[in-house]
């Protein structure tokens, strides 16, 4: 059992004490006792945690508090204390796992497999993104001297340092997120290879999809008259056997604006770029409940290119209200992470900047470095 060897008597207040450990499939606890809440912290700030899915806990009568890699928490639910400290060496140590200055497991950050331009290109990644690896116990790798260097190492926790890209601490090169591949992300239609006129095919549910697009898979046919179809004095619902759904769309005018977005989005997601280009050129979307499906579209990593700049047309037609919305939805800064590959967020910023009108560059430029409290 050498994991006891990490007790550190000298770090041990004398009223906490070691009990035992404990190891599951995927996680070992270092268990142990103290008398109350401020000797558990105490301890837990004192010995710091610097390896994944590894916890130390210490039960009191007053609660039991953790630290894992990343912060000290609250045992019962989990929610956080504070963020744990690092402490950072003066020289570095050289790993392929762990930061170079506090030897913390340095967590990499997955990149869906999807995101073919993984490694090649310079990824555009937003600030918040950034001090999001402090949350995830992510960081850096030098992109001259191949350092690894978390990111709490590379200032992103501290609050009052925001703006600047981290550097390397040894030797100032520009840094890289450290990543690896992982599964695919949000799935987006494939084009059948040789489609027939009149095929149908079948969207697949959206896992971020609601009443209003991607709540279940849906049949549609391959080609369709997006204008015609529109003009129609009712449309269908999407989902016409789900009682739930058909409830909760309703009847009447507003059932029908709900539908008509409904629709848009379809269409916007739809794998034919005929499709997409009609709506594009003879419906863009202009009410908020179609605009995170425009950025679907301008994130997607299989749209075509010509299809994606008729996309960022149509963003531009938006009031400034909805071109920051979509916005917000395409760089992730909601609450729910869009799941985009960087790689097309970045293509799709570019397009988005060539296609902004002259007069708005310097706003949208703003909007690009702004945080999203608004
Ligand atoms: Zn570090
Ligand atoms: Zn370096």
């Amino acid at each position: 059992m050498p994991f006891l060897r990490r007790k550190k008597d000298e770090n041990l207040p004398p009223e906490v004490r070691f009990v035992r450990t404990e190891r599951s499939d995927t996680a070992t606890y270092h268990v142990h006792s103290g008398p109350d809440r401020q000797a558990a912290l105490t301890f837990l700030r004192r010995n710091p945690v610097p390896d994944e899915l590894v916890y130390t806990i210490v039960e009191t009568p007053e609660g039991n508090f953790g630290r894992d890699l990343i912060y000290l928490f609250h045992e019962a639910d989990g929610s956080t204390i504070e963020l744990a400290g690092r402490p950072r060496a003066q020289q570095p140590t050289p790993s392929d796992t762990r930061c170079g200055w506090c030897s913390f497991f340095v967590v990499p950050t997955t990149v869906a497999i999807n995101d073919q331009w993984a490694g090649t290109v310079q990824v555009y990644r937003t600030y918040d993104e950034l001090a999001a690896l402090v949350k995830t116990g992510g960081g850096f790798h030098c992109r001259s001297c191949s350092l690894l260097q978390c990111a709490v190492c590379s200032g992103l926790a501290d609050a009052t340092s925001r703006a600047r890209e981290p550097r390397c601490l040894a030797c100032g090169g520009g840094v890289s997120v450290h990543e690896k591949l992982g599964a695919p992300k949000r799935p987006f239609a494939h084009k059948p290879a040789d489609p027939e006129d009149d095929q149908v095919l079948t969207l697949p549910a959206d896992p971020l999809g609601d009443e209003l697009w991607g709540l279940a898979p849906l049949p549609v046919p391959w080609r369709i008259d997006v204008a015609a179809f529109l003009a129609r004095p009712e449309l269908p619902y999407l989902w016409p056997e789900n009682d739930r759904y058909t409830g909760y769309i309703g009847t009447g005018e507003r059932a029908q604006r709900m539908l008509r977005a409904s629709w848009t989005n379809v269409f916007l997601h739809h794998p034919n770029p005929d499709v997409v280009l009609q709506l594009l050129r003879t419906a863009p979307p202009d009410g908020m409940l179609s605009l995170s499906s425009l950025a679907d579209l301008l994130g997607s990593p299989i749209a075509e290119a010509h299809v994606k700049e008729e996309a960022a047309r149509a963003f531009w037609q938006l009031p400034d209200g909805g071109v920051t919305y979509t916005l917000n939805v395409l760089l992730s800064r909601g609450t729910v992470p869009s799941g985009y590959d960087t790689g097309s967020v970045h293509q799709a910023v570019g397009l988005l900047r060539a296609a902004c009108p002259q007069g708005r560059l310097g706003w949208f430029d703003t909007q690009l470095a702004g945080p999203e409290d608004d």
